[in-house]
């Protein structure tokens, strides 16, 4: 009696080592949202920046003091500067109204 058991000896073919994976795109979509410096026009007190509706913002204009780092950098130390109160957007003083004497007081 023989008995033939079939060895298993063919391997079907290996598959081939999988492709270096290729490194993903580098997305730089997600840059931080940049501040917005404007210049505050004479006698401007609330913000005249508009939304992407078109609707005026309108925020009151607050003196702004404690302001971070980065943004210093751009204004300067000490610098006066102003931040609405709903869209945050800073606003410089008008550089032809600086705060001398004659500056009229309300
Ligand atoms: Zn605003």
């Amino acid at each position: 009696m023989a008995e033939e058991t079939t060895p298993q000896g063919t391997s079907p073919a290996a598959p081939p080592p999988a492709p270096p994976a290729t490194p993903p795109p580098a997305a730089a979509e997600a840059a931080p949202p940049v501040q917005k410096i404007k210049v505050r026009k004479p006698r401007q007190r609330s913000c005249d920046e508009k939304d992407a509706k078109g609707k005026l913002c309108a925020g009151h204009l607050k003196r702004w003091y404690d302001y971070p780092k980065d943004v210093e950098a751009k204004i300067g130390k000490d610098a006066e500067i102003y931040r609405c109160e709903f869209c945050k957007t800073l606003y410089k003083p008008d550089p032809k109204q600086m705060p001398h004497s004659f500056t009229l007081r309300y």
